[in-house]
């Protein structure tokens, strides 16, 4: 049974999927086509096939006109739009809308309203650059899309007149945005979302799924409403609009040109973006309570399916939603909550047309520079005055920024003992082989969820091994500074004359979503790849991913070959999926190494993993040396020093010599004497490697003895 046709804002760019050679061929053969990427101005009777009759045909008309002269509705032209030949529908109230049915007029108000949050640069913003390689620019990997496409995949899902026809069956018929979204799913993410330079760095996939998510949820808060004179409007969160410039306000915050100031206008509907980092004060006591890296996977896949929409995207400690104002985050976050994980919370809340999610930053950022001017050379790019005008179009358009923490509600008085493992709750006695414990009931439950594997307590603890937890992260504050950045560069790389305010405008939401699939394919395929990797059932057996729905941690009996094939697995996923990716002290992903023996606690692993001050790659081997590597230091140590036989025999003397004299100017003359037989290490040591670095990722990987 079909249910009856709903509007799905998905589909509103399905034109974005055709191949520029359709209209060619449609204006060879009819002598007329199509402008841009809507069908407004399409003739069917041409076509021979009929105009769809769905509500989400009414989504084609979200760049739509009004010709001042013809007076007529038509497919937006930048260039009348300039010469005011055209006015856009964002200005144009709602009762005038009647080229629509007035049942779908709140469809098509909320979608542009949508399609709006979730672009990548702020309509506001001219200055389309010059004509765009075919595809999209993925600023982490710049090389997608050709590489796909000498895989034989296209972007263009559309190819030829008579694809036409499923298109428009596809308007008709499709059931829901996620039906589209799978279906078109290998396209859509090779179709940036504009196909201009620099909007072409946004996939269609995410632009999609961002303006079905905030329309969805836009449309649970917004009502049709009949005025006192009889006009209609539309109520969200209290506030009456009549056009859809009135809901958002200006798209831009401050910016100067030749004309001129100009100060962005306040809007009348505001939203939410909420950022949450998931943590826990619980302490690993036993390899059972890492089930707690199981239950909080589960508990946020729970929250992210129950609010499909709100959730715009999640990891494993890291959720950001899109709300109204009203809405209840505590609520939302409570499965969390009880389960005794707090919440860091940073939450921005501003009108529609600027709202986006790095604009908390911008307005921390514009307060310490009008501040700290004198102080802060950061600041000193732009004149204090550009700041101080910034911060007055926020406060006078009501933007907040808030950081908080959410916590469970903890009784003000707990009977003793408290729980070993959260400090939350009363722990009830509990004694295992002699040993005493108190555990609370649900960190007890979350013991009972079963041992994440046998080997670890029983095998290896009887051999006394060394092991190797490791765990990867991805820094969502360091990927938002990177992709404003390599935003810029990008911006700077074609000239444009309004790139000041083209970085300015930049919204990278849709970018941040991207990226972190990009981030969790990854670590899929490290785990595949590393299992290829390993030689026999006894090295498969040595290596554990110890929660199965948690990717990011591993753990080994510690050799150096396998840590050897866990770094170098690292490397190719990582060349993979982000060659052009920072890889230094402030690369967004990193992987951290923590070595020590079975009877080291679990919780110092972990306590590891959790310092900030990461680099691309953190060694800690317990009692034996810490250290942190960019991938161009660890790339060119394992080439030039690690993987040639040559060097093997000295690099063992100067790790020797290193422990007898705990001299490093020793070891730099010992380098300095031998750099004819052995130039590598010499050529490292003079690139400012110091030995250290080299010596110890030689242990690491290589082992002390020979
Ligand atoms: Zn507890």
């Amino acid at each position: 049974m079909m249910s009856s046709p709903k509007f799905i804002p998905e589909l509103h760019d399905i034109g974005k999927l055709v191949d520029e050679k359709v209209k060619d061929e449609l204006r060879n053969r009819f002598g007329s086509s199509w402008r841009g990427h809507v069908f407004v101005d399409i003739d069917f009777q041409k076509l021979g096939i009929s105009q769809p009759t769905s509500p989400s045909w009414w989504a084609q008309y979200h760049h739509i006109c009004y010709d001042n002269n013809n007076k007529t509705w038509t497919d937006c032209d930048r260039d009348k739009l300039k010469k005011k030949l055209h006015t856009s529908i964002v200005e144009i109230d709602f009762n005038c809308w009647d080229f629509i049915p007035q049942n779908f007029g709140l469809n098509l108000f909320l979608l542009i309203l949508a399609d709006h949050l979730a672009s990548s640069v702020s309509r506001a913003v001219g200055g389309r650059g010059p004509s765009a390689p075919e595809g999209i620019w993925k600023l982490w990997n710049q090389n997608y899309h050709n590489s796909q496409k000498k895989k034989g995949k296209i972007w263009a899902a559309f190819k030829t007149i008579n694809d036409l026809k499923n298109l428009f069956y596809e308007i008709e018929n499709c059931q829901s945005g996620e039906e589209f979204l799978s279906k078109y799913r290998e396209n859509l993410l090779l179709t940036p979302e504009d196909k201009s330079v620099p909007r072409n760095v946004t996939s269609l996939y995410t632009h999609a799924e961002l303006v079905g998510k905030i329309y969805r949820v836009l449309e649970r808060n917004a009502k049709v409403v009949i005025e006192s004179d009889g006009t209609i409007a539309i109520e969200y969160n209290g506030e009456r609009v009549k056009t859809i410039k009135e809901a958002e306000g200006d798209n831009f915050i401050y910016f100067k040109d030749k004309n001129g100031e100009h100060y962005g206008k306040k809007g009348k509907w505001q939203a939410r973006l909420v950022k949450c980092w998931i943590k826990f004060p619980h302490s690993f006591v036993r390899l059972h309570d890492i089930n707690l890296l199981r239950k909080r996977e589960e508990l946020v896949n729970c929250i992210a399916s129950y609010y499909k929409d709100e959730v715009i995207f999640a990891t494993s400690d890291f959720i950001t939603l899109f709300l109204s104002p009203n809405q209840d985050l505590k609520e939302i976050l409570k499965p969390l909550l009880d389960w005794g994980f707090y919440i860091e919370v940073e939450e921005t809340l501003a009108d529609l047309g600027i709202l986006n999610s790095i604009l908390d930053e911008k307005t921390l950022g514009a307060r310490k520079c009008v501040e700290e001017y004198e102080k802060r050379e950061d600041c000193k790019k732009k004149p204090k005055e550009e700041f101080k005008n910034q911060l007055n179009v926020l406060n006078s358009r009501d933007t907040k920024v808030y950081r908080r923490y959410l916590v469970s509600e903890i009784p003000d008085e707990i009977q003793p003992h408290i729980c070993d493992i959260c400090q939350q709750r009363r722990g009830i006695e509990r004694i295992k082989e002699t040993i005493r414990e108190w555990v609370c009931e649900k960190c007890q439950e979350i013991r009972d969820m079963g041992e994440p594997f046998r080997e670890y307590a029983t095998v290896w603890e009887e051999e006394g091994v060394k092991v190797c937890w490791f765990k990867f992260s991805l820094d969502q504050k360091k990927l938002e500074d990177w992709l404003q950045n390599a935003f810029g560069k990008y911006v700077d790389s074609s000239n444009f004359k309004q790139a000041n305010i083209l970085k300015n405008e930049f919204r990278a939401l849709a970018l941040q979503v991207d990226f972190n699939k990009d981030y969790k394919e990854m670590l899929k395929e490290f785990w595949e790849r590393l299992s290829k990797k390993l030689s026999d059932d006894e090295e498969k057996n040595d290596i554990k991913l110890p929660i199965k729905e948690y990717h990011e941690l591993g753990v080994f009996k510690y050799s150096p070959q396998l840590t050897q094939k866990v770094v170098e697995t690292f490397l190719d996923v990582f060349d993979k999926y982000f060659p052009d990716c920072i890889s230094n002290e402030n690369s967004p992903i990193s992987l951290s190494l923590s070595i020590a023996s079975i009877k080291y606690p679990i919780r110092e692993h972990w306590r590891f993993f959790e310092e900030n001050s990461k680099n691309f790659l953190n060694v800690r081997y317990h009692k034996v040396f810490d250290e942190k590597y960019t991938k161009d230091e660890l790339k060119i140590i394992i080439e030039k020093v690690i993987n040639l036989e040559t060097s093997s025999s000295f690099l063992h003397k100067l790790v020797q010599l290193e422990e007898r004299l705990q001299s490093e100017i020793h070891i730099a003359v010992e380098i300095f004497n031998n750099r004819k037989k052995y130039p590598e290490i010499y050529e490292l040591f003079s690139r400012g490697i110091k030995p250290s670095k080299f010596l110890n990722l030689y242990k690491l990987l290589k082992g002390e003895e020979q």
